[in-house]
């Protein structure tokens, strides 16, 4: 459901291209950077970058702690840190891929949006989802992956072509300030 072969490219590399993304960042997560190319449990960055990069996902985690997805119910941080941080990495890379697709060309306008506008609105498509709150609440306390609606946003409000495509501005509900952004990679 993720690809459609009639889309234009801006929608499948908001869509499978943050996907492919998202999965190949696990083999770089807080967690899968703990197994070598082999698989096996091996230290095998060096100890500043290991630091500098816990403390940007301890920033990243922070973040999730403070949205409520239920009425007094907030996203616990650490438990969904790994995904977090690959549905981070993984729009990020995709917008890159979309960007060098274009081949220094602007993409075409379709229906009064920019080809950057399209490809976040397509992310965030790719979340929608309904549920009941008792089932949503199951998944706040044991599903690694956060609530959709805090997968599209929580991830886009960290880029800065986000929030170059719609032009966002201090007191829209999805600006962030540069320097609280967080950026991994
Ligand atoms: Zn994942």
């Amino acid at each position: 459901p993720l690809f459609d072969m009639r889309a234009d490219d801006a929608v499948n590399y908001g869509a499978i291209g943050a996907t492919i993304g998202h999965e190949i960042s696990h083999g770089f997560d807080n967690m899968g950077s703990q197994f070598d190319g082999d698989g096996v449990m091996r230290q095998w960055w060096s100890e500043a970058d290991r630091q500098t990069f816990a403390a940007l996902g301890a920033r990243l985690a922070e973040q999730f702690n403070a949205f409520e997805a239920l009425p007094g119910k907030t996203v616990n941080g650490q438990l969904t840190l790994p995904e977090n941080i690959a549905d981070l990495v993984g729009l990020q890379i995709a917008f890159k891929a979309y960007q060098t697709s274009l081949n220094g060309k602007p993409a075409p306008r379709i229906d009064g949006y920019t080809g950057e506008q399209r490809f976040f609105l397509s992310f965030a498509q790719s979340w929608r989802v309904k549920r009941r709150d008792e089932h949503a609440q199951q998944l706040l306390i044991s599903d690694p992956h956060s609530p959709p609606e805090f997968r599209a946003n929580g991830a886009a409000r960290n880029l800065d072509g986000f929030h170059d495509a719609f032009g966002t501005q201090a007191g829209d509900k999805m600006f962030k300030p540069v320097a609280e952004r967080v950026r991994l990679w």
